[in-house]
């Protein structure tokens, strides 16, 4: 069947770059194995999307159509004040009579084979159901957290008090109990809230969602994927993970840090980074650095300005700070010259993550915990030191150290400052000793485990070549 004439997909994807990278990976895996075409339309939170942004987007390989949709018109103020996820919401809502023209034309001239959408895609629904088309929702956090999506309202109903109040964790089918200090900080406030309505929101839109869930996960790191608790009736969900940047980007070739790792030796390097948005504060990049240091471990450090106010200021690659950016003055007087044998801190607003953990000299990342990031972790065997910052970032700590056994958690709770010679701990915790030995098998595993669920008999791949059959004949029959 000649190319053009594929069934295709679109995906709709928000503008984080936490999702645009498996989406795209789920958009090629469509097209280069599945026998579909594909579109994938990513929305922008601001314009021009920055540069990284662009970067990722560009490194889509051929065969997927990708447009930028462009982003909702606002003024400065209002962008400055909106939350991180307000801004995402309002990115996707406003495009979705765009998506409504390309499904439109998608579908004049082949079958429209599935609408793919986010988390927070759920307004884009109606497109699909206009054009008879199937609509999925790729979720591309821990099932841990689609569950307790999942179990929201069934848990609501039965809690009287304030979630922040609750002195028993809440139990998942499978899962680590989440302990109330974990929750997603989005639970933690008032009930009577709108920052909690609009998480309820997001949770019955998972729940409602018409023909399936696709979960970045695979059932050797999160067996109970897809169970429910008694008398709970879930969609269906199906773990396709994990999807994730495989290929460098652009602003990966030839970066100097990667030739760098090349003179280290085998698992010596640390590599610390807080995603693409997260920040600390000043006292805590000190202690960090100093621990750093104390630690007397080789590191590569993605470094970010510190933000007093947020865990995660850097989001959007937009920073609250002006040209002094530019400058590494926040960190201790003479850490850069006392470790410049041993260290490297990365100011670009983006390191080849993918290529630094699949390097043979990294031997530990001290993550913010993202999901991609520990997906990534996983995937290239590299133990973690789990330090979460914001989102539902606790509870994939949570079932990293406590589930899978590829994390020891830094102390961070409640916000508390992590000294130097708690961070200094951590980090010897992970590359030293028999935990440490431990650790690095138990993510040989893992790896391999991973690497396998994607092959072409894993259970991921296989789940998908099911979904995408279907697809395919209920678009050809149309
Ligand atoms: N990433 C990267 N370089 C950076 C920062 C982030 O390559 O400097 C990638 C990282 O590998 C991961 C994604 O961006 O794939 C971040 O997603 P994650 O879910 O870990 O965290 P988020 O940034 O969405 O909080």
């Amino acid at each position: 069947e000649p190319a053009s004439a594929r069934p295709r997909v679109l995906l709709l994807c928000s503008p984080c770059m936490g999702h645009l990278i498996p989406f795209a990976e789920l958009a090629r895996r469509l097209v280069a194995d599945h026998g579909l075409a594909a579109t994938l339309l990513f929305a922008a939170a601001r314009s021009p999307p920055s540069e990284q942004y662009l970067a990722v987007a560009a490194s889509v390989p051929e065969g997927v159509d990708l447009v930028a949709l462009p982003a909702p018109e606002a003024p400065d103020e209002l962008l400055a004040s909106a939350s991180v996820r307000d801004r995402v919401v309002r990115a996707v809502a406003s495009s979705v009579p765009l998506v409504r023209d390309i499904a439109r034309s998608v579908a004049a001239t082949v079958p429209l084979a599935a609408l793919v959408v986010d988390m927070v895609g759920a307004p884009a629904r109606v497109v699909a159901e206009e054009l008879g088309a199937p609509c999925y929702m790729f979720f591309t956090s821990p099932w841990m957290l689609l569950s307790l999506f999942l179990h929201l309202p069934a848990i609501d109903a039965t809690r009287a008090s304030e979630h922040r109040d609750a002195a028993e964790p809440i139990r998942l089918p499978g899962c680590v109990p989440i302990h109330t200090h974990d929750l997603p900080s989005s639970m933690l406030v008032d009930r009577s809230s709108e920052t909690y309505a609009s998480f309820v929101a997001m949770a019955k839109d998972a729940g409602t969602t018409p023909h399936g869930i696709l979960v970045n996960t695979f059932p050797e790191l999160e067996p109970a994927v897809g169970n429910a608790a008694d008398g709970v009736k879930l969609p269906p969900v199906h773990a396709v993970g994990p999807l994730l940047l495989t290929r460098p980007i652009s602003m990966d070739q030839d970066h100097y840090c990667l030739s760098w790792l090349d003179q280290q030796p085998r698992g010596s390097v640390v590599y610390v980074s807080f995603g693409s948005g997260g920040t600390l504060t000043w006292q805590q990049t000190t202690q960090l650095a100093l621990g750093l240091e104390l630690s007397q471990h080789r590191f590569i450090w993605a470094i970010k300005r510190p933000d007093q106010e947020t865990p995660s200021g850097a989001f959007f690659g937009t920073s609250r700070h002006g040209d002094e950016d530019a400058a590494l003055d926040f960190l201790p007087e003479g850490f850069m010259e006392r470790t410049a044998a041993v260290g490297l801190v990365l100011q670009q607003p983006w390191s080849p993550q993918a290529a630094i953990l699949g390097h043979a000299s990294v031997g530990c990342f001290v993550t913010h915990c993202g999901w991609n990031s520990m997906l990534e972790g996983v995937f290239h065997g590299v133990p973690m030191v789990a330090w979460p910052l914001y989102a539902e970032q606790k509870m994939n700590a949570a079932t990293m150290e406590a589930h899978a056994g590829a994390a020891i958690r830094a102390n961070v709770r409640d916000g508390r400052l992590v000294s130097k010679e708690e961070v200094a701990a951590v980090i010897r915790r992970v590359m030293e000793g028999d935990e440490a030995d431990r650790m690095r098998r138990r993510l040989g595993e893992l790896r391999d485990k991973a690497t396998h669920a994607l092959s072409k008999d894993g259970c991921s791949a296989c789940t998908l070549a099911q979904l995408t059959r279907r697809w395919k004949s209920t678009a050809d029959s149309k």
